[in-house]
């Protein structure tokens, strides 16, 4: 505990409600500040843990401050519209500094997953090694990879003629140039689809997120993310140190969920981090970037996906109630 934190508890709306998650509601207290009409139906949520982070699903407005940050602007205001006193804010601003300078959240905050060495499916070579006299037991897979719109220079897919893995498209996973896991999707009909080797709290393709880049742009699948040279979290939830390594690159973070109910849930995590999501208008049928690029092109679909991204709380919240299709009763 400290002083931010015992404010904001001492502070909120007598009338609030707690969600199974963890999320305080109660009626907003930003609205009427942003100029829109008063919240009546308890649409502001706040989450206390270590740190902070309040949303409103009415106007929009999200304010959050965690260990080792300074009160921002936008939260000074929310401290304020919650009636709490002007120089008790003040306190609020120089623990908040104290709190930074503590160097034991510096190192903690710098810490990052540990991820070993994995070794591929034996016998696994760079497809690319092949292609002076490709085995017919390889075809499956160039043609499965033309069917994905994948190139070979898109990524370093590798192949084995190992019993068990000749239908499988390896994709190893790199982390600072290591090789710390796989995954070997099969390109012909049958069970697993995928055979994989994942590290808890790896994300994929960070290595291509390289300084000169404005966005990030996350998806579900490697696949998707090889097309778009973004990261790809592996699954349809965002664990914390996938969230870590993927603000610990510093830019606009921008969410392209599946169009289906798993990407609603991505929708979600989104909205909590305070992250972009982009809702593209693709024709029906169309659900995730994979199958955008076969109709629209790569840059395109790109294009369409940073151009598509939605950054306001309130309007990705509408956003989602549309752009997802309708569950089937
Ligand atoms: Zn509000």
């Amino acid at each position: 505990m400290n002083l931010i934190i015992d404010t904001v508890h001492s502070y909120l709306p007598a009338k609030r409600k707690t969600t199974p998650s963890g999320w305080v509601s109660f009626n907003a207290v930003c609205c009427h500040h942003n100029g829109t009409s008063a919240d009546t139906r308890q649409r502001g949520g706040i989450m206390i843990n270590e740190g902070v982070s309040y949303h409103c699903f009415n106007c929009g407005f999200k304010a959050s401050w965690q260990p080792g940050r300074k009160l921002s602007i936008k939260f000074k205001k929310l401290l304020q519209w919650l009636a709490v006193a002007d120089d008790l804010i003040t306190k609020c601003s120089l623990e908040a500094l104290r709190i930074e300078e503590n160097s034991d959240y510096q190192s903690q905050r710098l810490e990052t997953p540990v991820f070993i060495d994995k070794a591929l499916p034996l016998g696994s070579r760079p497809i690319v090694e092949y292609l002076d006299n490709p085995p017919e037991e390889l075809m499956p897979v160039l043609e499965y990879l033309h069917s994905r719109n994948l190139y070979l220079e898109d990524y370093n897919f590798h192949w084995t003629d190992e019993e068990g893995f000749t239908n499988r498209l390896i994709i190893p996973f790199y982390y600072q140039g290591r090789i710390v896991g796989y995954t070997a999707r099969k390109v012909t009909a049958g069970k697993p689809k995928y055979i994989s080797e994942q590290q808890p709290g790896y994300v994929f393709n960070l290595d291509r997120q390289t300084a000169d880049r404005q966005y990030v742009i996350v998806v579900e699948g490697p696949i998707d993310a090889i097309g778009v040279d973004g990261v790809s979290v592996m699954s349809a939830e965002i664990s914390d140190q996938q969230h870590r390594l993927i603000s610990q690159l510093g830019r606009e973070v921008i969410v392209l969920p599946d169009r289906d109910q798993a990407g609603a849930r991505l929708v979600e995590q989104a909205l909590e981090f305070g992250w972009s999501v982009s809702f593209p208008e693709w024709a029906e049928g169309i659900k995730d970037a994979n199958d955008a690029q076969q109709v629209y092109g790569r840059l395109s679909t790109l294009y369409n996906i940073v151009n598509s991204r939605e950054s306001n709380g309130l309007k990705i919240q509408l956003r989602a109630k549309t752009w997802f299709p309708k569950t089937q009763d």
